[in-house]
């Protein structure tokens, strides 16, 4: 039978929870980061920076945004000790490492050593990902691998030269595609790409990209564009769905529904006939949120918590950390943040705030 403890938030947020029945912790302070709704988060995504070497058009205003003084940030210390607390008080899985940009991190190779280190409530190594814009990968790839980097996911939203500048405002394409090479061959297995499609931006790009990535075998997951970034770049009469990317793509191959079963995987994916064993996925977070099944809970550059993406609370737990608060504390201030995730984003709802973080200081 599962016993329940009355907690209450101090100060409660806004919008937050007052007051919360959690489920007890086990004996050594260890839960499993159940929300309200029944979801379990296994999977924790983990902002290593602020800072970003691009300025996609979607993601960040030209002159880059106001970033973090180094203090507040959380120092190598504080990071993997958060790390170990989701992995073995808090039952995460898995990890994935993302910013801003995370190579620009310097101890990077360092925190993934640590992460890969760590066993789960299974017994199993954690799994750590990493997603990036790729550049400067060409040179770190092979010591990210060696670290025990599972998993990479690599941002481009178009191979053409010209708009590929335009969209990031920097003239790095050659870097990236060295990248994606030296991730390929340093065998990290396997490799993703992700690619944000925008109206009269990048629709032109969509088959080009998938025959690149086809052609290489990685992996393309086309994401809709979400309302996280500046506030003049979103609208949702205007946006281009999964519907819509599905209908480019066809028009040049013949796809059909992959088997494998979806789970919490956001992507649905999709067989290429004219490309055997190759697949092109499709995450339409704004039209078919998967907010049902999601796994996910997320730490901050900063030390705060957020239970979802769209959150307009969080739970800071620099400050507790750095006054000196057990790991079992600290444990039940993530799982209480986590108790209070709502139901699903509600993009859709008239009442719909966007959150204040944009994606490249929440950690995408
Ligand atoms: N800098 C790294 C990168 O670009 O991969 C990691 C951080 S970035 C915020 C993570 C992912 O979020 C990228 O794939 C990026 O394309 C995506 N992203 C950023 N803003 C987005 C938005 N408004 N809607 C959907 N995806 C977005
Ligand atoms: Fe930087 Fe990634 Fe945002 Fe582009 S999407 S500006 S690479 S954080």
């Amino acid at each position: 039978m599962t016993t329940h403890l009355t907690l209450r938030t101090s100060p409660p947020h806004q919008g937050g929870t007052p007051a919360v029945d959690l489920p007890a912790a086990g004996p050594q302070g260890q839960r499993t980061l159940l929300d309200r709704h029944g979801r379990v988060a296994r999977d924790l995504r983990v902002s290593l920076t602020d800072r970003c070497n691009l300025r996609c058009t979607y993601c960040m205003p030209a002159e880059g945004l106001e970033w973090l003084p180094t203090e507040q940030s959380l120092s190598y210390t504080e990071v993997t000790r958060l790390i170990r607390i989701a992995v073995e008080l808090l039952g995460i899985r898995q990890i994935r490492f993302t910013g801003g940009e995370p190579l620009l991190r310097r101890e990077l190779a360092e925190i993934i050593a640590f992460t890969s280190a760590l066993r789960t409530d299974e017994d199993k190594p954690v799994q750590t990902a990493l997603t990036t814009n790729g550049l400067g990968l060409d040179k770190k790839a092979g010591k990210l691998h060696a670290a025990g980097l599972n998993r990479i996911n690599i941002s481009l939203d178009t191979i053409d030269a010209e708009r590929y500048k335009t969209l990031t405002r920097r003239d790095r394409l050659k870097d990236v595609l060295a990248g994606i090479e030296a991730a390929i061959d340093a065998g990290l297995e396997p490799v993703k790409i992700n690619a944000v499609v925008m109206p009269g931006v990048n629709e032109e790009d969509i088959v080009p990209l998938a025959r690149y990535c086809l052609e290489q075998g990685a992996q393309l997951r086309f994401i809709e564009q979400m309302p996280l970034g500046p506030r003049d770049q979103w609208k949702r009469s205007e946006m281009v769905t999964a519907a819509d990317i599905l209908a480019h793509l066809q028009q040049e191959f013949s796809l059909t529904p992959a088997v494998e079963p979806r789970g919490s995987a956001p992507a649905a994916l999709w067989e290429v006939a004219e490309y055997p064993g190759e697949h092109i996925g499709v995450i339409a977070s704004v039209t078919h949120s998967f907010c049902g099944d999601c796994d996910r809970s997320r730490l901050t550059a900063d030390g705060a918590i957020r239970n979802c993406l769209f959150a307009n609370t969080e739970t800071p737990l620099r400050e507790l950390l750095r006054s000196g608060a057990t790991d079992t504390e600290l444990a039940t201030a993530w799982a209480q943040a986590m108790w209070g995730k709502l139901p699903g984003h509600g993009i859709d709802d008239p009442g719909f705030l966007q959150p204040r973080r944009t994606m490249s200081a929440i950690g995408g």
